[in-house]
């Protein structure tokens, strides 16, 4: 019974966020001694569908329907609980992202499956148990769950297992599912994008500010940051209830968690709320002119100094760094 991967594409391209699960999906088939089946739903060409392949999958079946054009939980878990059961796959495997966090549950209750979502290790598998670490409490705690049923669905943090190249190659295969009607209760009739910046839950990059930028009137070196860098910009509780910035910013345990590669913190004190939404990040630079900010003892690099002065160098030296 294979193992079955939903590695889901942002315009035709997967995420590295992807490549994780596919290779943690790898380890969990090895582990059951079986193979790995993905499945891709949307325009993906067949290069980039095949470079799963390359991080474990054995085998990527391709939906590629006009219906499905647009992400709509309830027809995409249908999609993926189909090509379970086409497969006979007892686990499935997929990101905790934002689209995963809707998808999980969903899949779980048409397989009957027991839900693991926001899984950060691999699952333990002593005494004929089925044990996963997984975050609780928006990241501030750790639980392990374990899954007693049969079928499986597990979410995976971004950025909680490594991206193996194994070298190896898959086979593409066409997928075709009937989807009924009833999936499409809900329809997006038209997407209008807000805004061209990159998507907040799903950055791989976050440069964020705080209280200490004084004001709104402060953000063009956050937001210049930020694009320089491909990332999205986020911001402090305190900021975004004084109107500062939009509440889709605002990150922490009352706001959004984020997990990207990189998370700049400039100006924020590293109170417990706002690390509990940003402790999966994998690296963390602190900007803070005090020195006993609480940030500064989880970041990997921190720059004690004023951020006026800081950021503007910074964009210059990134700037420098791309010409
Ligand atoms: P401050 O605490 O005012 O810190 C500003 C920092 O900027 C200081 O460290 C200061 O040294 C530094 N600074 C000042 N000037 C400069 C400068 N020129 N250059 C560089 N650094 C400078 N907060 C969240 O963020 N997210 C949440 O989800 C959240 N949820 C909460 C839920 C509850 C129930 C409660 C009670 C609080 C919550 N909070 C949350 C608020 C949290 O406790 C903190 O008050 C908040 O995170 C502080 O925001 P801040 O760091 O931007 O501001």
């Amino acid at each position: 019974m294979p193992v079955l991967v939903y590695t889901e594409n942002a315009g035709g391209k997967f995420k590295k966020s992807i490549f994780e699960v596919v290779s943690y999906a790898r380890a969990i088939a090895d582990a059951q001694n079986t193979s790995l089946t993905a499945i891709s739903i949307g325009d993906v060409s067949a290069d980039e569908l095949a470079t799963l392949g390359k991080y474990g999958a054995d085998k990527v079946l391709n939906v590629s329907n006009a219906k499905l054009k647009s992400f709509i939980n309830q027809a995409y878990a249908s999609v993926v609980a189909e090509a379970a059961k086409s497969e006979d796959a007892d686990i499935v495997v997929l990101s905790n992202s934002f689209s995963g966090r809707g998808l999980a549950p969903r899949i779980g209750v048409k397989l009957d499956a027991g839900v693991a979502d926001g899984a950060v290790s691999l699952p333990e598998l002593s005494g004929g148990k089925f044990s996963i670490k997984k975050t609780a409490f928006s990241g501030k705690a750790f639980a392990t769950v374990e899954l007693t049923s049969a079928k499986k669905v597990i979410a995976l943090t971004p950025n909680s297992y490594k991206v193996v190249d194994k070298g190896t190659s898959a086979k593409v295969e066409d997928f075709t599912v009937d989807v009924k009607e009833s999936d499409f209760k809900a329809m997006v009739k038209e997407i209008v994008q807000s805004t061209d910046k990159v998507s907040l839950p799903d950055a791989e990059i976050v440069v964020s500010g705080g209280r200490g930028l004084k004001g709104p009137e402060n953000w063009g070196m956050v937001e210049e940051l930020a694009n320089l860098l491909g990332g999205a910009t986020a911001c402090s509780k305190p900021v975004s209830d004084a109107g500062w910035r939009p509440h889709s910013e605002h990150v922490g345990q009352t706001g959004i968690a984020v997990s990207p590669n990189l998370y700049i913190a400039i100006g924020i004190s590293g109170a417990i709320q706002h690390l509990a939404g940003i402790s999966r990040s994998k690296v963390i630079v602190v900007i803070n002119k005090d020195p006993e900010a609480p940030f500064f003892k989880v970041a990997d690099y921190g720059i004690v100094g004023d951020a006026f002065e800081v950021v503007p160098k910074l964009i210059e030296a990134v700037k420098a760094y791309k010409a």
